[in-house]
């Protein structure tokens, strides 16, 4: 049992601050920062170059990815680190659709993050000839999975709403189908548990700044199905992603397993933060974590229901279907967060009209949940929200 009590001290958060946001930017754990100065000091300072052999930096993307594995239900190095999350959605969709030729498909959904439809989009247009992307609303994913798709790419987790996905269940239809699957778990790991293999799936994808707390430019993460590794085969071939990078051989033959999958130089400092946040998740039971989870999710529901008759839920109410943020729907939404980010508790506004805020039971408990119902309900119930200075939209929303 994790003691969900104790882990919120292992984060360093500002005095007064109900931090509803960490779904989009974990806070800092408390040893980061002496993490990072030791890779800063005692490695890079004193080792120089001979700190990727001595300090194992050269290794860091395959053994950090071990440690995520464990969250993600995924096999023993079958997770490779680095890079960004939308440079993630590229590799795996380029190898998955390179894998399932000549079908040219690839189905997500309307709720997907921009950035992933994006580079589908691009990919289809850089390979041409009757690639396509195919978009159909959440609810029809499932249905819409038919021998004409190569692959789908789903979000697990819809960032404005929080709904989820069954995982399980589309995969299974996918295979059904002879489609392959990549499922992006930016909203899902360090969420709930997450069971990659036990779900069958292809492909996965996620960021490490958000739930798992690595900070702003963290890497992410790609996982592939043990027994895809040595077929799935890497556009952005990198030399990292090298059976041999240090032959200097001038023809690319990739890494055995998910390693091919590393491109350039990995980001040891981010690392270096990332690892130290590791230290808190591995003594995190994910299902403990899950019932605390939805605990909060339903407190703060029934909370803002009752006190704030304007708003309108937009996260599922049925446990199976949810994620870790509830959010929240009015025409004013960006005002409304302003005025209650003011107020310091800090959630996010997603356009058109989506109020989010993100619960994780490592640092948010039950009264952080009842300050930010009684905050809500006082810019709601007196109007504070309706401002000049709230209604102006910052770069970042
Ligand atoms: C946060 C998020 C991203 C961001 O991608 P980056 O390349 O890390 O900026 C992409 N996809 C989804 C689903 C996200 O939630």
């Amino acid at each position: 049992m994790t003691d969900f009590a104790a882990t919120k001290d292992l984060f360093h958060l500002p005095e007064g601050i109900v931090y509803l946001d960490g779904n989009s930017l974990g806070p800092l754990p408390k040893t980061a920062a002496a993490r990072v100065a030791k890779t800063v000091e005692a490695e890079w300072g004193q080792m120089l170059i001979a700190g990727w052999n001595k300090a194992g930096w050269m290794d860091k993307p395959m053994s950090v990815g071990n440690r995520i594995a464990r969250l993600i239900g995924a096999e023993a190095n079958s997770v490779a680190m680095g890079d960004t999350l939308s440079i993630k959605v590229y590799q795996a969709l380029a190898s998955a659709l390179e894998m399932n030729a000549p079908r040219k498909v690839i189905l997500s959904d309307s709720g997907n993050f921009p950035s992933d439809l994006y580079m589908a989009q691009g990919l289809c247009r850089t390979l041409g000839a009757g690639y396509d992307l195919k978009i159909v609303a959440p609810e029809q994913v499932h249905d819409a999975i038919d021998e004409t798709v190569a692959v789908t790419l789903i979000t697990e987790v819809d960032y404005r709403t929080g709904r989820k996905h069954d995982m399980a269940a589309i995969t299974a239809k996918a295979h059904s189908m002879g489609a392959l699957t990549i499922w992006d778990l930016a909203h899902s790991a360090g969420a709930f548990p997450v069971e990659l293999a036990k779900a069958g799936a292809d492909f996965a994808c996620g960021c490490t700044y958000k739930y798992l707390n690595s900070g702003p430019g963290g890497p992410a993460f790609i996982y592939v199905a043990p027994r895809h590794q040595d077929r799935a085969q890497p556009a952005l071939s990198g030399w990292q992603g090298h059976d041999a990078p240090f032959d200097f051989d001038i023809t690319y033959r990739p890494a055995p397993g998910a390693e091919r999958m590393r491109v350039g130089t990995p980001p040891i400092l981010q690392l270096a933060a990332l690892e130290a946040s590791l230290d808190i998740w591995d003594s995190v039971d994910m299902n403990a974590l899950r019932r605390a989870s939805l605990g909060l999710t339903d407190q703060f529901i029934a909370g803002v229901e009752a006190a704030c008759p304007t708003l309108t839920l937009a996260t599922p109410r049925d446990h199976k279907d949810r994620g870790s943020q509830v959010s929240f729907r009015h025409p004013e939404g960006y005002a409304i967060m302003q005025a209650v980010i003011a107020r310091s508790v800090i959630g996010d506004f997603r356009a058109p009209d989506i109020l989010r805020f993100g619960f994780t039971p490592l640092f948010v408990g039950a009264s952080e949940v009842d300050a930010a119902v009684a905050t809500l309900a006082d810019v709601m119930a007196n109007d504070l929200w309706d401002r000049p200075e709230y209604k102006t939209r910052k770069k970042v929303t």
